[in-house]
């Protein structure tokens, strides 16, 4: 097959290649990324900073209605903490994710935070931040106190099968979604998205067009991964007509190399997702076409409160001993860890 030119049944073709086939996709895939963003790994030490979440997302275990979860949110020291860490390892950036709140008290306080990041860093810390969908004069405020980037998963990009993963209400809005994508364009950050993958009802047609959206949006950074089932959500009751855990592991290994060869300039994750399913699922996925990782670096008291899937791995291990493991499969990928920079992706730099 000829990946150069890669057209809506194209994509659906290669999403469906097995043995030396798939095996040429994720060669082609390789040597597209090494030409064009080489052989390096960002770092983006990542603060789980709450669990509270005012939506309901059928797929997510932290969702407002499982009320089995203990909620958190980290005191302001833990965040200036790890931020202190973060840049102190030399990570280009800090990513600050949290379930979905727009109430002036948590809008105000990540403002504070980025702030006080700011001033603990020297402003030599770039901050990302993933909460969710906010309001044009949010999205502003926290850009102006020192946010850079913004990771907003469209999720699944066919309105139709978002809505079957969400509560049909104002505040699960496929519209109201990709109208924040606009916004947060619009507000000058640097825009990652992505979707999960193998969810149910979802069709390889579905996973060609999310690539399709993807590259439509021109985004600078994208973060996607396998759906992974959690037994407190509604979609639980429809994993018997899920792929594999394997085969959705292969599924997205395919993803990402198809969208290196899409858009062979942007930043994209290695995702913790793809681990959950495979113990060297990060290091795979850098070989064919990722070139990101987001090491945990919320404390660990907290890990379990963020269960957005089953069987999340390092809940319990120490921040520098999964530093060192990773640091030997990034080396093991044939991939060398860039340290003391902030890794934009060259497709916002030539933005200009
Ligand atoms: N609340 C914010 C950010 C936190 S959730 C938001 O929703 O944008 C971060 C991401 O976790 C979501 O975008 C979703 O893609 C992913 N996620 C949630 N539940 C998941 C599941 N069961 N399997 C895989 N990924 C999941
Ligand atoms: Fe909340 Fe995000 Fe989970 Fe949806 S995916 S329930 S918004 S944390």
């Amino acid at each position: 097959m000829d990946f150069s030119e890669l057209s809506k049944d194209k994509i659906i073709e290669a999403l469906s290649l097995e043995g030396e086939e798939l095996q040429s996709l994720y060669d082609y895939a390789s040597k597209v990324k090494l030409a064009a963003v080489g052989n390096k790994v960002y770092y983006r030490g990542l603060i789980e900073y709450s669990n509270r979440c005012a939506k309901n997302c059928f797929y997510c275990g932290v969702r407002q209605g499982n009320k089995n979860v203990d909620r958190y949110t980290l005191q302001d020291v833990e965040v200036i903490e790890a931020a202190r860490l973060a840049h102190k390892k030399g990570f280009g950036s800090l990513v600050l994710q949290s379930g979905e709140r727009s109430d002036t008290v948590f809008t105000e306080k990540i403002a504070f935070l980025l702030r006080e990041i700011r001033k603990a860093t020297k402003g030599e810390l770039h901050v990302t931040l993933s909460m969710g969908e906010q309001s044009e004069q949010t999205y502003r405020l926290w850009r102006e106190s020192g946010a850079h980037r913004y990771l907003l998963r469209i999720e699944a990009s066919n309105p139709a099968l978002y809505k079957r993963l969400h509560p049909n209400n104002a505040l699960h809005s496929f519209e109201k979604r990709t109208e924040a994508l606009e916004l947060l364009r619009k507000t000058s950050y640097q825009v990652g998205t992505g979707v999960m993958i193998g969810l149910p009802f979802q069709t390889l047609e579905d996973l060609a067009d999310d690539l399709l959206f993807i590259k439509k949006m021109d985004v600078d950074m994208v973060g996607m991964g396998p759906y992974i089932e959690h037994e407190a959500t509604p979609l639980f009751q429809f994993r018997d007509q899920l792929l594999s855990k394997e085969m959705r592991f292969e599924l997205s290994m395919k993803m990402v190399a198809l969208l290196r060869i899409m858009m062979p300039d942007i930043n994209m994750a290695a995702t913790t997702a793809m681990q959950t399913l495979h113990p060297e699922g990060r290091e795979k996925a850098l070989k064919i076409g990722a070139n990101v990782i987001m090491p945990n670096l919320t404390p660990l008291k907290y890990r379990e409160g963020y269960l957005l899937y089953e069987n999340k791995p390092n809940i319990h291990e120490e921040t520098d001993v999964s530093l060192e493991k990773l640091r030997q499969s990034i080396g093991k990928a044939g991939c060398v860890l860039a340290l003391g920079e902030w890794g934009d992706s060259k497709h916002f730099r030539e933005r200009g």
